[in-house]
């Protein structure tokens, strides 16, 4: 039995100074946090593991997927800190050859950067993320309702600007594709202001698309679960499995009772580190400020499936290509990367099916997902795609605790009117963590750890008052 099995089937004790829901990243950093000042920390998890959003699943030998989370950039320096501490390593993304494009007309071309040199659209997309840059340098990521802009902005959606904006179609189409591979929703589904935040948030839009240097440069030798399962074995028994929390009461007193499947905690504070999807669903006595419950309600998740498929050998190397890939078109597959491990002693493609495109795609059968996805591979990468070893999905909307993936996004309207107070101010004794709560790389693993040592930083503060 590993320390990760012996934190099932327990119940929780009856007190801690501080309760933090969720051991997703943002939980198990904030309750590392806590823990290092020498404060009394439980951790309740709903699931039977720790990650969240993140699952790392060995699949042979010693071959790790991640399902879920697994990039990490060279600015995301929280993540990478917590990497060293608990001697995670890393290794970069295999980056050599040429991307491919598959473009609506059928035609591949290769290229490199934001796309195929003259292909059509590119010089329009490019000059339109560097008016979204410009635009989200103005962005106070610490107080982003106090921009002169915020209601113009938020007042439209991405694609309404978009068909205001910029004149080529096929520009359009290659925005439509970015905003579905880094938000996960449809450029219809989200605000202008929040694309600008989380852009502005992460560095620039570059940031968001590119891998060297970029979000996507290094990936984990063990997984990007690994660090989160070592904070967890760290903690110990203050981590406990399988304990939802459906109830969290400010008592009279000012103390906090936290009602489990099995069992209640007596706490000074609660620190909620879950996806405001996950948060909603928690009842709270008395009832949240009216500003925190709509930010929750209008704030969903996005939708994406993972889907690796394993070779003999990364054979697109060999043919010069990187293994990057994007497709446009009837195509459910948006985007694709060389996901093999570090000595490129097996191949693995992994494929993202985002938005609508995950929507049609789902409600296919089982083996219709699979011959869609494998006839966009083979179309990219030749036959060989086409007959993989081993074929593995994970459809995030369809998991029981995280509901979709990557990160929520605040619907249009949201920031305007609920942001001020609604994103992350503290409610009494019960804070807030999660990705969708950080400042910096919001959305992200890195943004998950800001989140939480910002709310351990909020408690320690509060346990001193
Ligand atoms: C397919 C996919 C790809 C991604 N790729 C990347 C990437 O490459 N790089 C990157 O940095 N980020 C990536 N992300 C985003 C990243 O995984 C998330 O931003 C991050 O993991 C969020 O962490 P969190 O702790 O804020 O939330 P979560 O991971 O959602 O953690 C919340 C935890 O709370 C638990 N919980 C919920 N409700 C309750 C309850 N009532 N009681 C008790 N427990 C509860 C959940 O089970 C969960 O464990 C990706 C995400 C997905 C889905």
């Amino acid at each position: 039995m590993n320390s990760v099995d012996r934190m099932s089937n327990v119940a929780p004790p009856p007190t801690a100074t501080v309760v933090v829901v969720g051991a997703g990243y943002a939980g198990l950093s904030t309750a590392l946090a806590l823990h290092d000042e020498g404060v009394d920390v439980l951790v309740l998890e709903g699931s039977d593991r720790v990650g969240g959003r993140v699952l790392s699943e060995r699949v042979d030998g010693d071959l790790v997927v991640d399902h879920g989370g697994q990039w990490v950039g060279p600015t995301q320096t929280r993540l990478l800190a917590a990497a060293e501490r608990f001697d995670c390593t890393t290794f970069p993304t295999y980056n050599t050859g040429d991307h491919l494009e598959l473009w609506s007309d059928g035609v591949t071309r290769p290229f490199h950067g934001a796309g195929p040199d003259g292909a059509p659209g590119v010089d329009a997309y490019v000059a339109a993320a560097e008016v979204i840059d410009e635009w989200a340098a103005t962005i106070d990521l610490n107080d982003p309702t106090a921009h002169p802009r915020l209601v113009e902005w938020d007042s439209e959606t991405v694609q309404s600007y978009l068909d205001r904006t910029v004149s080529d179609e096929d520009a359009r189409l290659r925005l439509a594709l970015a905003v579905q591979g880094v938000w996960t929703v449809e450029p219809r589904d989200i605000s202008l202001f929040h694309l600008m935040f989380y852009v502005a948030s992460a560095g620039g839009f570059d940031q968001l698309m590119e891998t060297e240097g970029c979000a996507q440069e290094r990936r984990f030798t063990g997984g990007a679960q690994a660090v989160a399962l070592a904070i967890a074995e760290h903690l110990g028994d203050r981590v406990v499995l399988e304990t939802p929390v459906w109830h969290v009461e400010t008592l009279d007193d000012g103390r906090v009772r936290v009602d489990t499947e099995r069992g209640q905690v007596l706490a000074d504070r609660v620190v909620v580190a879950t996806s405001p999807g996950a948060a909603v669903r928690i009842r709270f006595s008395p009832p949240l400020p009216q500003a925190r419950n709509r930010w929750m309600e209008r704030t969903p998740m996005g939708d994406v499936a993972k889907i690796h498929t394993v070779y003999d050998t990364p054979f697109w190397r060999a043919d010069g290509y990187s293994g990057e890939a994007t497709a446009y078109g009837d195509h459910s597959v948006g985007v694709v990367f060389d996901n093999s491990p570090d000595d490129g002693s097996v191949g693995v493609l992994v494929s993202f099916v985002y938005a609508d495109r995950q929507h049609r795609w789902s409600a296919l059968a089982p083996e219709q997902r699979r011959a869609d996805v494998l006839a966009t591979l083979t179309a990219l990468f030749g036959e060989r795609a086409g007959n993989p070893l081993q074929y593995l999905e994970k459809t995030w909307p369809d998991d029981p605790w995280a509901r979709g993936g990557y990160a929520a996004n605040p619907a249009p309207g949201v920031w305007t009117e609920h942001g001020a107070t609604g994103w992350r101010t503290a409610c009494g004794p019960v804070h807030w963590a999660g990705t969708e709560t950080s400042s910096v790389w919001n959305g992200y693993i890195d943004g998950a750890i800001g989140s939480g040592h910002r709310a351990a930083a909020e408690v320690t503060a509060a346990l001193r008052s």
